[in-house]
């Protein structure tokens, strides 16, 4: 448990709480995350997107047994000629499942599938295009190396060795190894809970007629998504209105029943004093104005024993925001270890974008090739922070660093992935 305060923290802080880079905003974060210590055993099918609490040792050696990696013949690697054909007889046949229960002795050899066991004697696999069978009589090519084709006991995994660590999400190819091993049953964290709410006098449920001047509540739909995706349990608190006492009854019931809590709207701008005095009172928290578009706003700090990130309002805003600062957070909550940055790679852009010194763009992009199979990227039209079709129509961010100005068709641009994000 860090014993730095809040407080402390952003007393030590010699930035700029009206211009904050990204990175440093997102480090500031890191200090106060200790993950949920709380650990469950789960049947290995449960496991799937959940973080292992403890490494997954193996039992086994696997492959448990020297076995054939070909179709073909077994036999003693000292008997075959490097500088002829070798005869040998076939005197049994090892199938996976069903090894073969001799030895092999000299001028011997024994019919072998993938995965069979490779009897006593044997050292090397010929395989079978390079035989040729008359009756049990069989004949190899030159060429041959001894202990060519056979895969060794342990040569995978060797019995007490990690095959999966602790702090890892436990993935499709993470279930069938841990099947592999015998295992049936995993220790995993328990999921995180989040609660949300919205923030707005202007916002209305879906279910419910506009008024004049009244929009649908988006922010509430965007990150149930990106929660649910992430694995955490959610908690949807609804709609509250810019209200004082609203606010800070939303706030408490949140902060009581969840691990974490994010708003989107007004609140992460704490400029309204109410909003600022109400945080106080209530917990810690740091309002910052991040150096990047959109997003400008943001706020994080503990609520009791609970996490706070207070998102901007405008519906691109509140997922930028959440994947470049809330995502690696909850990441490291959920016991996630150690937390992987998303990969960001270079494209060319096909299109002139408009971009400001001195701040982080996360543009909305689509990433393709160009007829030579090189990656290229254009900007998903209209830019807007509100805009949330520029964000369901790309596949990628493209991010422009604090020091980029206006990009010119044919430069090189970064880019991220959404997919495997959303
Ligand atoms: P705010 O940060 O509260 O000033 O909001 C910025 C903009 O985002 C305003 O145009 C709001 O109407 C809009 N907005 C705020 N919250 C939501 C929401 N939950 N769903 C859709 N739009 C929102
Ligand atoms: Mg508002």
């Amino acid at each position: 448990m860090s014993t730095l305060t809040i407080a402390q923290a952003s007393c030590a802080d010699d930035y700029d709480p009206n211009s904050m880079p990204v990175a440093r905003a997102r480090e500031f974060i890191h200090q106060f995350l200790d993950p949920v210590g709380t650990v469950l055993r789960v049947p290995v099918r449960s496991a799937l997107g959940r973080v292992l609490a403890q490494d997954v040792v193996s039992p086994v050696d696997v492959p448990a047994h020297r076995n054939s990696a070909m179709d073909g013949w077994a036999m003693r690697g000292a008997d075959l000629r490097g500088d002829g054909e070798t005869t040998l007889e076939e005197i049994g046949s090892s199938f996976a499942g069903r090894p073969f229960d001799g030895s092999v002795g000299p001028g011997q050899c024994v019919r072998i599938m993938t995965g069979g066991v490779v009897p006593r004697g044997a050292d090397t696999v010929v395989m079978q295009e390079r035989a040729r069978a008359q009756g049990k009589t069989i004949t190899f090519t030159p060429g041959q190396k001894t202990g060519q084709n056979v895969r060794e006991a342990g040569e995978d995994l060797r019995t007490g060795s990690v095959a999966l660590a602790r702090g890892r999400i436990v993935r499709p190819a993470d279930l069938g190894l841990i099947a592999s091993l015998g295992i049936g049953e995993v220790s995993v964290y328990r999921p995180l809970r989040v609660a949300f709410f919205s923030t707005g006098d202007e916002l209305k449920s879906i279910g419910t007629a506009l008024g004049e001047g009244e929009i649908y509540d988006s922010n509430r739909y965007t990150l149930h998504g990106m929660l649910t995706r992430l694995g955490c349990e959610t908690l949807d608190l609804g709609v509250v209105r810019d209200d004082p006492k609203l606010l800070e009854r939303a706030f408490r019931e949140a902060a009581a029943s969840a691990d974490v809590v994010i708003t989107s709207g007004g609140v992460s701008v704490g400029e309204a004093d109410f909003v600022k005095e109400l945080l106080g009172r209530m917990g810690e928290v740091v309002f910052w104005k991040i150096a990047m578009k959109p997003g400008r706003p943001l706020a994080y700090g503990k609520i009791g024993g609970a996490h706070f990130f207070g998102l901007p309002g405008n519906p691109v805003s509140v997922m930028v925001t959440f994947y470049q600062f809330v995502r690696e957070a909850l990441l490291a909550l959920m016991g996630v270890d150690p937390v992987h940055p998303v990969p960001t790679f270079a494209a060319r852009c096909t299109a002139r974008l408009k971009k400001a010194p001195g701040r982080t763009e996360f543009q909305r992009g689509v990433l393709g090739r160009d007829a030579e199979g090189a990656l290229v990227v254009r900007p998903t039209g209209e830019q807007g922070s509100g805009i949330l079709k520029s964000m369901s129509d790309a596949n990628c961010f493209i991010i422009l660093g604090d020091a980029t100005g206006n990009v010119e068709p044919g430069a090189t641009v970064e880019v991220q992935l959404l997919e495997g994000l959303v």
